[in-house]
């Protein structure tokens, strides 16, 4: 049977980043298996859930390169919600309860009193049939709990975490539907991952005690659970999940110039120790992507990684990619010339406006000046071509005995009134011969 994956974002509200490299991580699981990915929006909360966000999680997954291999909705599902419910209701895997949440809390304050683990005492079970009769007429309406097997441990080896073991006993049975018949996540995810065949549970470890009761419930609708990993959470660079990290979504990443495969090289590794390789694309990543290689230490997501990556990123964009986002009139010999300086894309556009002119006026000392006197006049008796840069600095080094920075530095400022930037010999000829000539003449004066 060939892997199937998925990923199940509520669209309550747009992905951050340790939402995407869930899907990124179980998008490489699916496609390293040569299988299925699934998009599951888990939209039972009618009240809560947007289309926009909805809309939003599509367009964020689409950025990133990760193509859905089927969408399903869980609000489109709830006549199977509903039949495999009344299976346990049969079955008695799940029974009416009445506690109010002042009543749950006071039971919870009891116990931790008396040193007891704040499970449910399950005094819901002792009602009968006519205690049940009394409640709907006195217009009480049940929530639903599951009753979980006490005697049965709960076990399974984790992809990520490795042999798990959980005492049913010291769980409380979990409320899977409220008493206004809505579903609370659990069981309308169990009853899914069976009916879209799910092989690979993947997600985040704050759900690795939903997954011991999800266990039981598998077992209770007559499937096995499918292989279940949880990957430990993401921090920040300082070390914890900062209110930044939290919320920061593809939007502002994109601002900040961040290009897709830079999200996705570093995202893929996030977790492991492998190094980020910013020259690998989605295919590669998938065809060497392995669970045994994530941690249980979390995940520090630093975006100055993130810039670094991207920069690598840009550096071998060709110039059909980049040509949509540069400055108008910029061609192929220009953006070679420039992209080994960019950290992103968008800066093109001030190195562009540097070959185009005009620049801002270089500070020139006295002495500076008069070496540009002679540059200007040494460039005016060459022969314009590909190599003027070479021939140019050859010749001024023999005339003025200035080597190094001496004798380049002025030159660059001189011609881009700046410091640092792309290769002299690459940009003069982009910014051509009577150009170069006027400004260090200018620069001279
Ligand atoms: N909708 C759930 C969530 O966003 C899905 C968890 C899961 O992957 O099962 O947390």
């Amino acid at each position: 049977m060939s892997i199937v994956t998925r990923f199940a974002p509520s669209p309550t509200g747009r992905l951050h980043v340790g939402n995407l490299r869930t899907a990124l991580h179980n998008w490489l699981l699916a496609k390293h298996g040569g299988g299925g990915f699934l998009l599951r929006i888990d939209d039972t909360d009618k009240e809560r859930s947007r289309e926009l966000f909805v809309e939003a999680i599509r367009a964020d997954l689409a950025w990133l390169g990760i193509a859905p291999d089927g969408e399903e909705r869980q609000s489109a599902r709830f006549d199977l919600y509903e039949r495999e419910f009344a299976k346990l209701v049969a079955a008695g895997r799940v029974y009416r309860c009445y506690e109010t949440p002042q009543e749950l809390e006071l039971k919870r304050k009891v116990q931790l009193g008396r040193g007891l683990p704040p499970i449910y005492d399950r005094a819901a079970l002792n009602l009968g049939e006519s205690d049940h009769e009394e409640k709907a007429e006195a217009g009480e309406r049940p929530h639903w709990r599951f009753l979980l097997d006490r005697d049965t441990p709960i076990e399974w080896d984790d992809g990520i975490r490795g042999p798990q073991h959980f005492d049913p006993a010291q769980m409380s049975d979990p409320v899977v539907r409220r008493a206004d018949g809505s579903w609370l996540y659990m069981l309308p995810s169990v009853i899914d991952d069976i009916a879209m065949h799910i092989t690979d549970v993947l997600r985040g470890e704050d759900h690795v005690s939903n997954t011991a009761t999800q266990m039981q419930m598998f077992g209770a609708l007559g499937s096995e659970p499918p292989c279940f990993a949880h990957e430990a959470l993401l921090v920040g660079s300082e070390g914890k999940l900062s209110k930044r990290l939290g919320s920061l979504g593809l939007d502002a990443l994109r601002e900040a110039g961040i290009e897709p495969a830079a999200l996705v090289a570093l995202l893929a590794r996030l977790g492991t120790a492998d190094p980020v390789d910013a020259s690998l694309d989605a295919g590669a990543l998938a065809a060497n992507f392995d669970l045994s290689r994530f941690g249980r230490a979390p995940a520090r997501f630093d975006e100055e990684d993130l810039h670094r990556v991207n920069a690598a990123v840009v550096h071998a964009v060709p110039f059909a990619e980049a040509a949509p986002r540069l400055p108008h009139g910029m061609d192929e010999a220009a953006w070679l010339a420039i992209r080994p300086n960019l950290a992103h894309v968008g800066e093109a556009a001030d190195w562009w406006q540097v070959v185009t002119g005009p620049i801002a006026p270089p500070a020139i000392d006295d002495e500076a000046r008069a070496f540009l006197a002679l540059a200007s006049e040494t460039l005016a008796g060459l022969v314009w071509s590909d190599h003027t840069w070479r021939e140019l600095t050859d010749a001024l080094k023999q005339a003025s005995g200035r080597k190094g920075k001496e004798l380049f530095q002025p030159l660059r400022q001189a011609l881009t009134g700046r410091d640092h930037g792309p290769e002299m010999a690459m940009l003069l000829p982009l910014i051509g011969r009577d150009e170069a000539l006027a400004r260090l003449h200018a620069a001279a004066r």
